[in-house]
């Protein structure tokens, strides 16, 4: 029997429509550095259909790709509205990458416009002659200084092309599950691979990001969005704080601890998101310089595992409740969300929140042993994550990658254990699990363990081979400035934490752990500097 029910399809320019008019108070605030521009969202909205007539001007019109090389700010907001909005697709590039990475990825996803910051024309200029299928470069803002395009490509300053164009456009129907973004991976564990997003999955997704029990975005929260716009669609929260009525806070290009704190001063942001290094760097800032943060009721973090010390201390010193998720560019890319379960108090609920949390129902996931084989969520037993569902990749854009998919599945390339009732922990990535005598230690456990210790800034483990047991940890740490802790007190410190025989006996004390292009400690660049377990 088919059911009754109307068969309205999921789109973008749903969420454009109802944010603009619903919720045209709700405001899009960029920081200046020392100030803020404002715009509400129904001068977005209008800025959107001015944007659309611009776009269609210069011939986009079908499934273009429509890049962006932006900061999160007010315009990158309109872009991510506008150009699935439209019909055409958004592709965010990462401004972290390589230029070869860059030029691979734009040209791979052939796209053919690139709306781009005046601050980051000089990172985009040298790769423009080998963009081969760009005609089109809009640089925000009133001018188009710094632009350095060959003949071939025209160039265009964002607010002239806009400017005196219609406010009203009629948004097409769209088949709601063509694309609407797409993203390329950070490329952490191998080259950048492109996810297509549909209108239908990031509809889904953006009522998850509201849901209660997910990160819980509500209407009048005040969102500061430091993950980028280009990692990952910025876990979301354009277009969930756009359905939701929530406000955006957007730090431009100001994502150092100074600046942040200045920003957080001013706008009061009552929600945030943002990898562990962020937070890291943050709280580091305001030892030094105290600071009331506490409008801040909920951060979420995810992207690496969340280090316990850091959630306590958020809590501890800023009185900010620190919500762990797992996820990934291919998830769209909200996975798992690490709310205690109702009723529990206390320490227990800390318990559950160093999880990586559960899944919603929307999100199946499994774990598969070394044959294949599916193993129980008994909360003990060890295997690589997978995931399939309707904001879930079923496969890369244009490339052929079998071996990422198991029947249907995402393979995520994690590795851990399920409980019964869903709480994910997630000991690895496949890649940097360490095999030592044929037992596996978890870098997380050890990063975690040595994180702990009050004179650790940062923390990072790799295996590095072994005659003996092929493989042993080897613990890269950053200390505090002043502080007398030696490997030897360090390891000292780790014996009543982790089983004797994972205890590190490789150490080396560095000034900085390297970032990934979205802020994760780059193991790979840590693998290649101390592949010989040379210490300093
Ligand atoms: P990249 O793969 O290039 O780092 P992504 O941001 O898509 O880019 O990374 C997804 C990966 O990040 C996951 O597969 C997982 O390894 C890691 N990750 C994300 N969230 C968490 C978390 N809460 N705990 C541990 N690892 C996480």
């Amino acid at each position: 029997m088919q059911s009754t029910m109307q068969d309205a399809p999921l789109q973008i320019a749903q969420i454009l429509r109802h944010g603009s008019t619903v919720h045209g108070d709700a405001e899009v605030v960029t920081w200046t550095g020392d100030g803020a521009r404002r715009r509400t969202y129904a001068e977005v909205g209008r800025r959107c259909a001015q944007l659309a007539h611009a776009l269609r001007g210069l011939g986009v019109d079908g499934d273009q790709r429509v890049a962006t090389f932006m900061w999160n700010n007010a315009e990158h907001l309109e872009a991510y509205l506008a150009v699935p909005a439209m019909g055409a697709v958004l592709h965010t590039l990462n401004i972290r990458l390589f230029p070869e990475q860059l030029i691979h990825v734009a040209n791979h996803a052939e796209d053919q416009v690139i709306i781009v910051d005046p601050s980051l024309l000089p990172l985009l200029n040298p790769q423009l002659p080998q963009l081969t299928t760009v005609k089109h470069v809009i640089v925000t803002g009133e001018s188009t200084d710094g632009v350095d395009a060959p003949d071939s490509v025209q160039v265009h300053a964002y607010e002239a092309l806009i400017a005196e164009k219609s406010v009203d456009f009629d948004w097409p129907e769209v088949d709601e599950r063509s694309a609407a973004a797409m993203c390329y991976t950070s490329g952490t564990t191998g080259d950048p691979k492109g996810v297509a997003y549909s209108h239908r999955s990031i509809y889904l997704h953006s009522m998850q990001v509201c849901m209660t029990d997910g990160p819980a975005l509500k209407q009048g929260d005040r969102a500061l969005a430091v993950v980028p716009q280009f990692h990952a669609m910025s876990w979301g929260l354009p277009y969930a704080a756009f359905m939701i009525g929530a406000s955006l806070i957007m730090p431009d290009r100001f994502l150092q601890p100074e600046p942040l704190a200045a920003l957080l001063a001013a706008e009061q942001p009552t929600f945030a998101a943002a990898v562990p290094t962020i937070w890291l760097g943050l709280h580091q800032y305001l030892e030094q310089h105290p600071q009331d943060i506490s409008s801040m009721k909920d951060v979420l973090i995810g992207g690496s595992a969340v280090p316990p010390s850091l959630m306590h201390v958020f809590e501890k010193d800023h009185g900010i409740t620190v919500l762990h998720a797992w996820g990934m560019t291919e998830t769209s890319p909200l996975g798992s969300v690490a709310r205690p379960p109702a009723g529990t108090e206390g320490d227990e609920r800390w318990h559950y929140r160093y999880t990586q949390g559960r899944f919603p129902a929307s999100v199946e996931a499994r774990l598969i042993g070394d044959n294949g084989e599916t193993l129980p969520h008994d909360g003990k037993t060890v295997g690589e994550l997978e995931v399939r569902g309707p904001w879930i990749t079923g496969a890369y854009y244009g490339v052929d990658a079998a071996d990422k998919f198991d029947d249907g599945w995402l393979r995520t390339g994690d590795v851990g254990s399920i409980t019964p009732d869903g709480y994910l922990t997630l000991t690895d990535r496949t890649k940097d699990i360490i095999k030592s005598g044929g037992e596996w230690i978890s870098s997380v456990d050890l990063e975690n363990a040595v994180m702990g210790h009050p004179d650790v800034l940062e923390a990072a483990v790799i295996g590095v081979p072994d005659p003996k047991w092929d493989e042993r940890p080897l613990v890269a740490v950053v200390l505090r400035d002043g502080s007398d802790s030696t490997p030897e007190t360090l390891r000292e410190f780790l014996s009543d934490k982790v089983a004797k025989w994972q205890l590190p006996e490789n150490w080396t004390i560095i000034p900085e752990v390297p970032k990934t292009s979205v802020g994760k400690f780059d193991k790979k660049r840590l693998r290649s500097t101390f592949h010989d377990g040379g210490l300093d």
